[in-house]
């Protein structure tokens, strides 16, 4: 069975983002033909768009998975409805945001599925725990590095094994 590298940016601002992250990263774990890497810090970031709406807690995760992205993407999307997400407006708050962020080198542009996912490059909640994981990655031909400094400063906080600041 072949094994595809597979990282997966999680956020959640409602109903205890700090549980439902921990919890999500655990679950990530048991997804079929999947086997669990690593998960980054938990990070805090102010929302992107509304602001008039909790923080989010992020962190990004490293799984070897022999699914297909569209299988993956599926499974992610099922995890999510497991906890309830509500969406009550486009970027409001969610109690859990499952994104794929980049499967092996491919680039993939399908109608539901887009890799390495298309606002990876400016966000420093996804940019920052993913290079925690895997500094050597490039992004577009690019380093990590090379995106992180570009970032503007977006209030991202590295949370403690307690959760916080
Ligand atoms: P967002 O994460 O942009 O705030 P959603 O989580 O509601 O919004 O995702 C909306 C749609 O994005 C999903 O229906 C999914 O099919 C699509 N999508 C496209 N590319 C990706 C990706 N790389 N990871 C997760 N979802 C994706
Ligand atoms: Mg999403």
């Amino acid at each position: 069975m072949t094994y595809a590298r597979a990282y997966i940016g999680l956020g959640s601002n409602l109903d205890e983002p700090l549980a439902q992250v921990r919890q999500a990263i655990n679950e990530l774990g048991k997804l079929s033909l999947t086997r669990f890497e690593r998960a980054s810090s938990l990070y805090a970031s102010r929302p992107v768009g509304p602001q008039d709406q909790p923080d989010f807690v992020n962190a990004v995760a490293a799984i070897d998975t022999a699914l297909s992205p569209l299988a993956l993407l599926d499974q992610l999307q099922a995890l999510e409805q497991r906890h309830r997400r509500r969406r009550l407006r486009h970027w409001g708050p969610r109690t859990l945001d499952l994104d794929l962020l980049l499967f092996n080198d491919q680039h993939i542009d399908h109608p539901r599925l887009v890799v390495p996912h298309p606002h990876l490059y400016e966000r420093a909640f996804a940019l920052i725990p993913l290079a925690e994981l895997d500094a050597p990655l490039t992004l577009f031909d690019h380093s990590l590095d090379h995106w992180i400094e570009r970032l503007e400063d977006q209030g991202l906080a590295r949370l403690d094994e307690n959760g916080s600041n």
